[in-house]
């Protein structure tokens, strides 16, 4: 029988970012995956951007979590030897001169200054329409999500370690302190996989499904800063091809592109560009979000080697570094498990179930 520390279901960016870290401590891994065209690690933009939201403030724990982002990413590139990670400043304007006003009465919080480089009172870009300025972002930038986890998979598969499957429950036997599923055996087994489908052993969990459409366009400009107002605009791996997104949506989760989120996005994008686009393609994905907008980690409450790491919702690019390392030290009986994260905050719901 094949013998690892732990299986990994699921290679999006939750699975992979856990895998690599959990190789980087020595750790031996199996990891499955049943690539779907819309899982949403590969449809989203990759974008990570410290200050969000319609108040322009700082993200949840931005210190902690960047600081972990930028020092994952590039070293993952190093050994993975791909490119992927594109570190790039953010433009977002002010929307109306309220939001100016606001923003600068705000600048004394010294905390969100560190992310913002350059504040402007008036246009600052001549290619979009941003009249009353805006802020510029540092720490800001896209992850290419497809390079990194196809470099991933290639690292897997010289290891001996990945699969191309559908994880099946009916395969997997839970024991005292291992699991074992198709002749490999493991200490623990973490499930990573997103919305796609849930282990039967944690679909009590309130991960909520929000769908999101995104269109890749092209336009004369090539910009040197992300655009973000209302929809961003971001590079590509594709030379000249920029992805705006993206569409939220907790009602509509067909799986498939509609005209309304094209035509959202397409107004959205007059809105912000002063040149003419052309829009080359239209994708939808399913985010995994929870309740409280946290991610969620830990054992599930009666078998503690079955294992849940998920909810990564609208930012999985900037989370998963941070708490992957945070899985992986658990994991590993190096760290805890933070509250606010852990499992254990739906436990209730458990009991219920
Ligand atoms: C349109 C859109 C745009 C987005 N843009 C951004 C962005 O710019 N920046 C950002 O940070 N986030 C963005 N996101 C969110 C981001 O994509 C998610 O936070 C993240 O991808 C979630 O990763 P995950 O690994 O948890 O899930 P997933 O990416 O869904 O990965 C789960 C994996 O598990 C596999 N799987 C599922 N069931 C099984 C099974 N039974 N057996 C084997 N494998 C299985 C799936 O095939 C998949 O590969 C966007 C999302 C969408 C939809």
């Amino acid at each position: 029988m094949k013998k690892v520390d732990f299986i990994i279901v699921g290679q999006g960016l939750a699975g992979a970012c856990l895998a690599l870290r959990l190789l980087n401590k020595g750790k031996t891994v199996w990891v499955m995956d049943q690539p779907q065209s819309n899982r949403c690690s590969k449809v989203a933009a990759g974008l990570f951007n410290p200050i969000t939201g319609m108040g322009i403030v700082k993200t949840w724990r931005a210190e902690e979590i960047f600081e972990e982002l930028f020092e994952f990413f590039p070293k993952a590139e190093a050994q993975l030897k791909a490119s992927f990670f594109y570190p790039m400043h953010l433009y977002r304007p002010f929307q109306t001169i309220e939001e100016q006003n606001n923003w600068m009465a705000k600048t004394a919080d010294k905390g969100q200054n560190k992310f913002v480089k350059a504040v402007y009172t008036s246009s600052a870009y001549p290619h979009i329409h941003n009249s009353y300025g805006g802020i510029e972002v540092n720490q800001s930038g896209y992850l290419d999500t497809n390079a990194f986890l196809s470099a991933l998979t290639r690292r897997l598969l010289s290891l001996d370690s990945y699969s191309e499957e559908n994880f099946r429950q009916d395969l997997l036997s839970i024991r005292d302190n291992t699991v074992e599923y198709k002749g490999v055996e493991a200490r623990k087994i973490i499930f990573c996989t997103g919305v796609a489908s849930l282990s039967p052993y944690f679909d009590w969990l309130p991960i909520r499904q929000l769908k999101g459409e995104t269109l890749n366009i092209s336009f004369s400009e090539r910009p040197d800063v992300i655009y973000n107002k209302g929809v961003y605009v971001v590079p590509t791996s594709e030379s000249a091809v920029y992805k705006a997104g993206a569409t939220y949506s907790l009602s509509d989760l067909s799986p498939a592109c509609t005209p309304e989120g094209r035509q959202e996005l397409a107004d959205k994008l007059s809105a912000l560009l002063k040149d003419p686009f052309q829009i080359l393609k239209q994708e939808w994905g399913i985010r995994p979000t929870t309740v409280d907008r946290r991610p969620i980690l830990g054992p599930h409450p009666e078998h503690s080697n079955l294992v849940i790491f998920n909810g990564l919702g609208t930012k999985g690019v900037s989370l998963a570094p941070y708490f992957s390392n945070q899985l992986a030290n658990w994991l590993t009986g190096e760290g805890e498990i933070h509250k606010e994260v852990n499992i254990n905050r739906f436990k209730p719901l458990y009991s219920r179930s």
